[in-house]
């Protein structure tokens, strides 16, 4: 039984048995991980405070001695429990879609740090309360969709890559299914699954991309930018997921 431990941040818990739960994690170390609390439901005292979601805890496991069984939790240390988050249903919300995103998202036990390091940074804004919580989801998302390799051409047509700013039109085509901006002399009047974004929220957009995370914090959304880049993302990092999120639709009904 070989013991290991690693920070990690609790993404969700599904009940096994009657007494045991099962936690999923986004664990700096080993990516996405599921392990088995044993007798999680009975003894509240051994994991108090540790089976919220967005807790950030050290988690202390060993590996079963048979084959194809989840590691055993046996104890956690809490890092933050970023109990502020979960007083807000709006903010819970938010918080729910980006670890949906990553849960879909990661394979299990392949680690990447980028995208915990980010996780762990917007769950600490939130937390915070000083950042606008939809500016900050633009960032996760579109953060997101780079360290994941999606990321979509903002910059310019995807086709005949003219430069955003060299477009004479107003409002740009993004179609969903190639993840890039097409402009009308390339066929934008063709694409079936696509919606038009203005160019200043294109370079909003691809500007909070680019920029060092602490930089891009400050930028001021125009509420143009805000409603628009909800728009776009929301619709196309479930599309390439390749699944409905149920978090979303529970956070748009929260957001109005
Ligand atoms: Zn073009």
């Amino acid at each position: 039984m070989d013991p290991f431990s690693t920070d990690a941040i609790l993404i969700r818990r599904t009940e096994y048995g009657d007494h045991d739960l099962i936690i999923t994690y986004f664990t700096r170390r080993m990516g996405r991980l599921s392990v088995m609390a044993k007798n999680a439901k009975l003894s509240v005292k051994r994991f108090a405070g540790a089976l919220d979601p967005f807790s950030v805890m050290k988690i202390h496991c060993t590996w079963p001695k048979r084959k194809n069984r989840l590691p055993i939790l046996n104890n956690v240390d809490i890092k933050t429990a970023f109990a502020r988050i979960r007083t807000n249903a709006v903010n819970t919300g938010y918080a729910s879609y980006w670890l949906e995103m990553v849960n879909a998202w990661m394979e299990e036990g392949k680690q990447d740090h980028e995208l915990y390091d980010l996780l762990l940074h917007v769950l600490d804004g939130l937390n915070g309360g000083k950042m606008d919580v939809q500016a900050l989801s633009l960032l996760f998302q579109i953060r997101f969709m780079s360290i994941s390799g999606f990321n979509p051409t903002l910059s310019c047509c995807g086709i005949c890559e003219t430069p955003i700013d060299n477009i004479s039109q107003g409002r740009i085509t993004f179609d969903f299914a190639e993840g890039q901006l097409i402009c009308n002399t390339c066929g934008a009047g063709s694409i079936r699954h696509g919606i038009t974004v203005s160019k200043g929220t294109l370079k909003q957009l691809f500007w909070i991309n680019g920029s060092d995370i602490g930089r891009a914090e400050r930028l001021k959304f125009s509420p143009e930018a805000i409603v628009e880049g909800q728009r776009l993302l929301e619709a196309f990092i479930p599309c390439h997921i390749g699944r409905d999120m149920k978090s979303l639709v529970v956070l748009r009904r929260l957001r109005h």
